[in-house]
């Protein structure tokens, strides 16, 4: 009897980019997961089924073992951590950088900078590895507003073509790091579950390897 796998993805912008890449590598969900309500899909492989949930919660279900593997963008790893994570593959998909911006042209912040941001640990080392001294201020959504509403100097966040922060009136500063998704295993399936496991990312490495 072959083992169950569970292949977590994250919905949103990610699934859109995942799902061709996940078909070039010859696994195809039995039924259409955006006009689906269901959480959990079966796929043309009988060892493999789907589940689809947010971004921010792949890399819990993969560490935790809900899942045996999942894609998940970097930057939610570089959030969670990579505790009881492999990170065998960069699928190069939705590719962007994690940056810090703030309003055009603005004064310098005070002495402790007020960053808002919803990768509050990426944050907290990033300004503490420059010794700036820096209260990061959490947030889950429309981080662009923060510095105009006056709730924060700084804040850290995903930028690709950096039209909407322009379009509110701020500028791109430095990157902390280049994004993009990457395939996630759980330690201990690596092992209990190798031999399902291995041609299963041998098959997506070669989708990837396929688009360059
Ligand atoms: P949630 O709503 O659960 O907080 P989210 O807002 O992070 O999720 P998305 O906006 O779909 O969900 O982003 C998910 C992932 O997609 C990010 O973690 C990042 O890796 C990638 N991503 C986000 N924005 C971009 C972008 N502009 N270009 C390319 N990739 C992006
Ligand atoms: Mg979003």
């Amino acid at each position: 009897m072959s083992k169950q796998l569970i292949l977590a993805l994250s919905k949103g912008r990610i699934l859109d980019e995942t799902l061709p890449l996940l078909a070039d590598a010859g696994i195809c969900p039995t039924e259409d997961l955006k006009k689906s309500r269901k959480l959990l899909f079966d796929t043309n492989l009988a060892n493999v089924k789907l589940v689809v949930i947010r971004a921010s919660d792949v890399p819990t279900y993969v560490q935790l073992g809900a899942a045996d593997l999942g894609v998940a963008g970097k930057d939610t790893l570089l959030e969670h951590g990579a505790e009881g994570l492999y990170e065998p593959l960069d699928l190069e998909i939705a590719r962007c950088k994690l940056m810090t911006a703030g309003i055009r042209d603005a004064r310098p912040a005070g002495p402790r900078r007020r960053v808002a941001t919803k990768f509050v640990s990426v944050a907290r080392s990033y300004y503490a590895q420059r010794g700036i001294q820096a209260e990061v201020i959490k947030l889950y959504g429309a981080m662009e507003l923060a510095p105009l509403m006056n709730l924060a100097d700084e804040i850290v966040d995903i930028v690709d073509t950096g039209n909407t922060l322009r379009a509110n009136g701020m500028e791109p500063r430095e990157v902390i790091a280049s994004i993009s998704t990457r395939l996630v295993v759980n330690q201990a399936a690596m092992t209990m579950k190798h031999r399902q496991l291995k041609p299963l990312i041998e098959r997506l490495r070669e989708a990837v390897d396929n688009r360059r």
